[in-house]
């Protein structure tokens, strides 16, 4: 079998023709760069995926992390792999350059994410885990603290993570009880438990570090007495590296993703477990968010990224696997034919690749829009974020949501094969089912998206996000060919803004305007990415315009296909759902719990 897993064609095409990323150069920030060291980033990112990363996906799921004498072990790739990574500048990528970093955008930044994860999602967590805890220091933290710890985790010796997660806190972070005591030192003495922390302990490198959410002593309840600390396992001391009191109390065993260790912890058992606090105390939510935040888009990213691999698994499969004919040839002395012959086949094949692409594309969107935020300046720097805002749980959720569908049609191309561990289908369905769950579950991602994020500021940046989606039907629709796709987006927009206001109508009973805000982000997924599809399209129209030699010319057609299939197939399904939005009756809140069948 062919081992494409991401199309860099296709994300060069986002890149430049429809994102025009290359003009971020223009900006001092960036202007150390132009589209040669994007290129060369990519073409290198490429070849790192396909000869470093893909080689190990199927050992790193065969052979998942085991917990022995108290110490996590994981496939022997990851130690290379973070060598490598350091060694090549791609954990501090978007870093500045006096940090050493390669001060490369976001947007390429999280193209790179994209192949990486493409090629082996497990591995790509650990350098990603690791560039977000590093910038969370680099951002929040003190000169010390950034001199001790960030070199160190760009370099790839030492592994990053995110360590919130408690029994009693895992989407209610307002609950987290973990403690820190103030030493007379200058650091806090840590005691707690966390649960559910990626790669929190392996002997793929030579320490881990935690950026843990806890409660200083005497703090006040709820979010607005939570800090962040950095908690090494080994903290440096009089030139050594000595035990940090952070005892790993076992392992899950995963569904999927299972390259990387999912720990819990458990911390000063021995009352000499130490915390260095990063930023203002009582404002390590906020702080956190920056991490939280990111993740979020690159969990979007990595969705979409299995859900590519995926898609070029089975389209090569579906090129080569001879079975049935045609309808109406019944002749069985014919020759049979290949599968992707068939409509039904076809139109897996365009799911997934409706699904991959326009989901890329949300997420890139994202990534661009956090790069115009930090070049811009005042009021449109503002109207960047807010528009990042905004969208980043619909670039979270969609991709996680659709990549798993994808990936089981994928599947279901294979046929039996598909089931079988023989092709990797089967390992991408399990890998992206995580998706929905970690970094604020999709119903989490709901709620911020209709109880936060589109009322706040009086709607400010939803009516930016219909601004800046007019602003793509009024270009699309200069082309005929487009121009009733067009009238179709300008159409759902003003369904979304309608069934918004009659949303936001309902907020003062809070349970029932939020009871379907799931579908309510399910809806804004289907209408962000016909949004996203129809850019593409456009890009693709004007492109054919200058009549492309035929190898272009068909990737151009197929994206404009895909863009029909998206309004002709998955855009419609937004009627249910505004039909059961649009309802005033609160189903859900009136079945009563004695109801439900024991
Ligand atoms: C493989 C894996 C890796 C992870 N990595 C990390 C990590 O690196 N760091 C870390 O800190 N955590 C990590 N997590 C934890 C993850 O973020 C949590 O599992 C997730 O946030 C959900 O928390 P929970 O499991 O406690 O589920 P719960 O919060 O108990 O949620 C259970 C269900 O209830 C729903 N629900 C909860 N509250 C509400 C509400 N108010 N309204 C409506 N529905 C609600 C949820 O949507 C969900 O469907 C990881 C988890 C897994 C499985």
């Amino acid at each position: 079998m062919a081992d494409k897993f991401v199309s860099l064609k296709n994300l060069k095409f986002l890149l430049y023709d429809v994102f025009d990323s290359q003009a971020l150069c223009r900006h001092p920030l960036y202007e150390e760069h132009g589209r040669e060291t994007f290129d060369l980033v990519l073409d290198t990112a490429l070849k790192l995926g396909q000869d470093l990363l893909r080689p190990s996906l199927a050992g790193m799921d065969r052979e998942p992390p085991r917990f022995e004498d108290g110490r996590v072990l994981v496939h022997p790739s990851v130690r290379e792999m973070m060598r490598e990574f350091g060694q090549g500048g791609w954990i501090a990528a978007q870093a500045p350059f006096e940090l050493e970093g390669q001060q490369l955008p976001i947007t390429i930044g999280a193209a790179c994410r994209f192949i990486f994860a493409a090629a082996n999602y497990s591995a790509s967590v650990y350098p990603m885990l690791t560039w977000g805890a590093a910038h969370l220091i680099a951002s929040f933290g003190t000169e010390e603290l950034i001199r001790t710890y960030v070199p160190r985790m760009f370099s790839g010796q030492w592994t990053g993570t995110m360590a919130l997660t408690e029994p009693q806190a895992g989407s209610s972070l307002a609950d987290i009880t973990s403690l820190a005591e103030p030493a007379e030192a200058g650091h806090y003495l840590i005691r707690g438990q966390k649960i559910f922390i990626s790669n929190g302990d392996h002997d793929g490198a030579d320490n881990v570090v935690h950026l843990l959410l806890a409660r200083i002593k005497g703090a006040p309840a709820g979010v607005k007495g939570i800090s962040l600390f950095v908690v090494p396992k080994l903290r440096p001391e009089g030139g050594a590296l000595v035990s940090n009191d952070v005892a790993v109390a076992g392992i899950y065993h995963k569904l999927g993703y299972r390259g990387a260790p999912i720990t819990q912890l458990s911390l000063g058992e021995n009352n000499d477990c130490r915390g260095w606090l990063v930023g203002q105390a009582n404002r390590g939510l906020g702080h956190m968010f920056q991490m939280m935040n990111e993740s979020r888009l690159e969990i979007g990213a990595g969705a979409a990224a299995i859900a590519s691999a995926a898609y070029y698994a089975s389209l090569d499969y579906a090129r080569q696997r001879p079975q049935g004919r045609r309808p109406g040839a019944k002749d069985p002395t014919q020759p049979q034919v290949n599968i992707i012959e068939h409509s039904d086949i076809k139109r897996m094949l365009l799911f997934q690749r409706a699904v991959v692409e326009g989901s890329l594309g949300l997420v890139l969107q994202c990534a661009l829009y956090a790069d115009l935020a930090r070049v811009a300046d005042g009021e449109e720097a503002q109207k960047y974020a807010l528009l990042l805002d905004l969208l980043t749980p619909v670039a979270k959720s969609y991709p996680s949501e659709m990549g798993i569908l994808a990936c089981s049609q994928g599947l279901q191309i294979l046929g039996g094969y598909g089931y079988c561990d023989e092709f990797p289908l089967e390992q991408f369905y399990r890998d992206a089912r995580i998706h929905p769950i970690h970094e604020g579950t999709t119903g989490i991602q709901g709620l911020d998206l209709l109880g936060r994020k589109v009322v706040m500021k009086d709607g400010a940046a939803f009516k930016l996000f219909l601004a800046e989606a007019g602003r793509t039907v009024e270009a699309a629709g200069q082309w005929p060919e487009l121009a009733p796709l067009a009238g179709e987006l300008a159409g759902a927009l003003g369904k979304l803004e309608e069934i918004t206001g009659v949303l936001i109508g309902r907020a003062g009973q809070a349970e029932a305007f939020l009871a379907d805000s799931t579908l309510y982000l399910e809806l804004f997924g289907l209408v962000g990415v016909a949004w996203q599809w129809l850019k593409q399209a456009a890009a693709s129209r004007a492109a054919l315009a200058g009549d492309p030699p035929p190898g272009e010319a068909n990737f151009h057609r197929g994206k404009i296909q895909t863009c029909r299939y998206f309004f002709g197939y998955e855009l419609p399904k937004m009627e249910g759902l505004l039909k059961r939005l649009a309802s005033p009756e609160a189903l859900t809140v009136d079945m009563a719990l004695d109801w439900f069948e024991d």
